[in-house]
């Protein structure tokens, strides 16, 4: 079982940096079950490959106190697929060869932790499951990897006896080390059926620290934490209530106090949805879109404004949108409100027809959520495909977050945020997605603005047309 690590950045023996493992050395690592060889089968300034060979002992597999289940002699303890394929043994040999990188820590060249670097990625089998070339597609590709698999034969000679199990799975992406590295831990053994280890809540803290700023926003993240947990029920719902915990610092409402003495306590971010909810009704618009929808916070408030006929919510997570139509009472309402309602799972970095035909759509602290090279694909589904005639968006400003007492100066409010903009940097984006789309572009600030960094958050209300 081999996996390769490949980049072509400039100049790409950096690799030996970012992952601490000498280009020239040939290193071996002990593991509880066998050996984990690490060398590199071709190093050059433009293409550099790293090689992690797993060399599974199955006598060491059978002796050892985290083997698998099975009481006495079996045959099969002995012979069976694990020293061939990629498990839950490679999370364990990543975790041990590249541990620094998966820390984000690079001793050398600490300036390329957080560059996504091209990496390409080869591992040779990979057992799936029923169904298994749609999950490994599930699971990686709203990740932003390019996926490309091969299934094997049983048996070259005999290929009446059909496929196997097994893929060649190649992947790529523009991607920082740490969050290469965080994805395949998890990901691999989420695909396997066959776990080694003994699975108790030690697994949720792996879990949850290798998912850290991902996993909570993956569209398939149930079904991954239940398949990491070895489908433990109990397990697994602890593990994700904890996920579904790490809420953005300012939605939680632990924003500055920005109410006057006396008065209820106005979270900045019910502001920010009143703010919205607002806008959308001074476009005048009967149909409108809730992109990115959470637990449906602004689909509530847009409920009590008769004026909206229809209203859909949208969002990538299937477990937001069950919470959504547990808040909104979903179940208890009459028809005629039933019939104004939609709730739908869906990518707002991919073209969907369901999404055309709206007069306008509330887009509320949800970009800063997508990948810097999503955006691009982002613009086109809403701006030239789906292109209401409203638009309203909002984001965090981040000159503010020096304000937030509990955030060092350089974090970010929410780990899952991929980026976050200055004012001059949202009025640029904006300013140019109007040109390219032909909108109006109105910006505006959001909460309280303090002296020099402006307000907390920021709008900015796209009107197709001029
Ligand atoms: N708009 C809501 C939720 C903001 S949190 C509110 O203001 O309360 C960001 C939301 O964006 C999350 O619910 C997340 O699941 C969703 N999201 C992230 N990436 C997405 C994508 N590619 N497509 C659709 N929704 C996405």
């Amino acid at each position: 079982m081999i996996l390769n690590i490949t980049t072509t950045h400039y100049p790409a023996t950096d690799l030996g940096f970012l992952l601490h493992k000498h280009p020239d050395k040939f290193q071996t690592l002990e593991l509880s079950i066998g050996k984990a060889h690490v060398f590199y089968p071709e190093k050059g300034d433009d293409r550099t490959t790293i090689s992690l060979l797993l060399d599974v002992d199955p006598i060491d597999l059978v002796r050892g106190t985290r083997n698998m289940a099975g009481d006495g002699f079996a045959l099969g303890q002995y012979v069976n697929d694990r020293p061939y394929v990629a498990s839950s043994f490679m999370s364990v040999a990543i975790a041990k060869a590249f541990s620094s990188a998966m820390n984000g820590r690079c001793k050398d060249k600490p300036e390329l932790v957080d560059v996504a670097l091209p990496f390409e990625v080869l591992l040779t089998s990979v057992p799936a499951p029923k169904g298994g070339e749609t999950l490994i597609r599930k699971f990686f590709e709203p990740l932003g990897y390019t996926v490309s698999l091969q299934k094997h034969t049983l048996d070259d000679k005999f290929t009446d006896w059909g496929d196997s199990k097994y893929f060649t799975l190649r992947l790529a992406h523009t991607i920082t080390t740490q969050a290469l590295l965080s994805h395949l831990y998890v990901l691999i053994p989420a695909l396997d059926n066959d776990k080694h280890y003994y699975v108790n809540d030690h697994e949720i803290e792996k879990l949850l620290e290798k998912g850290k700023g991902w996993l909570h926003s993956h569209p398939e993240k149930e079904q991954i934490t239940r398949r990491y947990l070895v489908h433990l029920l109990s397990l697994s719902r602890k593990a994700l209530d904890r996920l579904n915990e790490e809420l953005p610092l300012e939605l939680t409402g632990e924003a500055p106090t920005e109410t006057e003495p006396g008065k209820k306590k106005e979270s900045l971010h019910d502001r920010r949805i009143g703010l919205v909810a607002e806008k959308l009704v001074a476009s005048g618009a009967e149909r409108v879109l809730d992109l990115g929808c959470g637990e449906g916070k602004l689909v509530r408030q847009l409920l009590k404004k008769p004026q909206f006929r229809e209203i859909a919510g949208m969002d990538v997570s299937y477990h937001e949108l069950l919470k959504a139509r547990e808040r909104l009472h979903f179940d208890e309402m009459s028809p005629k409100q039933k019939e104004r309602i939609q709730l739908f799972q869906g990518s707002l970095t991919y073209r969907d027809r369901r999404l055309e035909g709206y007069d306008a759509a509330a887009v509320v602290e949800v970009i800063e959520h997508l990948d810097v090279n999503r955006l691009k694909a982002f613009e086109r589904v809403l701006f030239e495909f789906a292109r209401p005639k409203t638009i309203v968006l909002t984001t965090p400003n981040q000159e503010y977050n020096v304000m937030w007492e509990t955030l060092e100066a350089e974090d970010m409010r929410h780990n899952d945020h991929r980026f976050e903009w200055t004012r001059q940097q949202f009025a640029d984006w904006a300013g140019e997605i109007g040109k390219k789309y032909n909108y109006k572009v109105e910006i505006l600030p959001v909460g309280d603005e303090a002296p020099g960094v402006g307000a907390p958050s920021q709008m900015a209300i796209f009107t197709y047309g001029n």
